[in-house]
């Protein structure tokens, strides 16, 4: 089969494909021995089920519930009355200046990015190909492969401050992220915050002196809130110096999701951004997807309006991850063997431990074909650094782990004793 560049963009063998496939085939096979500390899923939370349960029997005795949920497309652009409620909080809850034709909808935040990376990248006409930066390296291993024209990525390596024996933070490394603006073809500048893998999340003068650097280039800064507030709202503010307001201008492009508050089988991203974005977008979604699945904003529509479900994020949410992260930490530091020269990044939010052990003799793929051999999965620290070679040739790329931590204690209490074990024979 002759194949065109699109499908070997897409469909070519990527090594986050293989892991992929690796965890489901581990899954599929029933293997209940396996820790599964590897894969990205939110954990489910019996309390946010029962939630989601209510929901269905109150769409299946409304009237036209059903009809509302499965019988006919929505558009392109999102539900309006979903629209209108999201407004309304954002606008209450923070002072924004948004209205419903500042929100789009996508089936899932994944294709939001899809589209959004591929409309900032690429041929120009009349100018020079676009590419994006990442501001710090490492980042949600999901954008990497998205460009459909290589070699689109631009990144930063962090500044790392170690904030105590076992833990570090990452920082942006602004003079290297001026230099790198230098680039008239930059068109954008992207970060999750939380950012999955580290748990970073980063200052507000840091998202604000993006903002600046962003607005002066007249280029949109995209935040990734797939963790933050106003839900699923993994943030743990103790662990955060200052505060961690999100941010919205006509400048910033927002992301969200509905996934992590439970509900990732339903796939619903939303972008809040100003009006010409919301509609590239939304035109280009539907080219893509002709309408999003109805489900997610269906369900989660009044829990927005009343405003419950930023009490579920406090309530429910948030603690829920907060118990299992410093369950994961002290079970960590309780476990590994004192020669080993570790740390975790601050846990500030989104639900991953992200370890690093100096000077680690093989690299983080070796470790993790060990891990697995000894019925641990997890995902080596190499895929969060993509971009050009400066990132991927840096020896901390390869020295890194991704550990998820919503998993059954008992779970995750098992896989870091493995990995705790691994680490001191080698
Ligand atoms: N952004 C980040 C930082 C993520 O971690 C994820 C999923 O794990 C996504 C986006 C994609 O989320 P979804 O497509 O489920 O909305």
């Amino acid at each position: 089969m002759n194949w065109s560049q699109f499908a070997a963009r897409l469909s070519g063998e990527t090594g986050i494909m293989e892991l992929m496939d690796d965890m489901g085939r581990v899954l599929a096979s029933g293997d209940t021995n396996m820790v599964m500390l590897g894969g990205g899923s939110p954990a489910e939370i019996p309390a946010m089920t029962a939630i989601w349960r209510t929901r269905f029997e109150e769409i299946l005795r409304e009237e036209r519930g059903v009809q509302r949920l499965v019988t006919q497309y929505d558009t392109p652009q999102g539900q309006p009355s979903f629209h209108i409620a999201l407004a309304e909080l954002l606008a209450e809850r923070f002072g924004w200046r948004v209205t419903e034709k500042n929100i789009g909808v996508t089936n899932g935040s994944q294709t939001a990015f899809f589209l959004l990376l591929n409309m900032l990248t690429g041929e120009y006409p009349g100018g020079t190909p676009g590419k994006v930066l990442f501001p710090l390296l490492p980042e949600y291993l999901g954008y990497a492969d998205q460009a459909l024209q290589a070699g689109s990525f631009v990144a930063c390596r962090p500044v790392i401050e170690a904030t105590g024996d076992h833990s570090f933070k990452y920082h942006i490394d602004f003079a290297a992220v001026e230099a790198a603006l230098q680039d008239p073809s930059i068109r954008a500048v992207v970060v999750s915050r939380p950012t999955n893998p580290s748990g970073n999340v980063l200052t507000d003068a840091e998202v604000q002196r993006l903002d600046t650097l962003t607005q002066e280039r007249e280029i949109p800064l995209i935040v990734d809130n797939a963790y933050g507030m106003p839900f699923p709202h993994i943030i743990f503010e103790d662990l955060i110096e200052g505060s961690a307001r999100p941010r919205w201008n006509e400048n910033i492009v927002l992301g969200m999701s509905l996934s992590k508050i439970g509900l990732p089988g339903v796939r619903t991203g939303i972008v809040v951004a100003r009006e010409e974005i919301i509609t590239a977008l939304s035109r280009a979604n539907a080219v893509l997807s002709l309408a999003n699945t109805m489900t997610g904003q269906v369900l989660v529509e009044p829990l927005i309006r009343s405003g419950a479900l930023i009490n579920h994020a406090h309530e429910i949410i948030q603690p829920f991850y907060r118990q299992r992260m410093e369950f994961a930490r002290a079970t960590m530091a309780r476990e590994m063997n004192a020669t080993v020269p570790w740390a975790i990044h601050r846990p500030q939010g989104s639900l991953f431990l992200w370890l690093h052990i100096r000077d680690l003799p093989i690299t983080s793929r070796e470790l993790y074909q060990r891990l697995k051999a000894a019925q641990v999965l997890v995902v080596p620290g190499e895929y969060f650094f993509f971009g050009d070679s400066e990132i991927t040739s840096w020896s901390h790329a390869r020295e890194c782990l991704r550990l998820n931590y919503g998993q059954e204690p008992e779970a995750v209490e098992r896989g870091l004793r493995i990995i705790a074990r691994e680490l001191a024979r080698l």
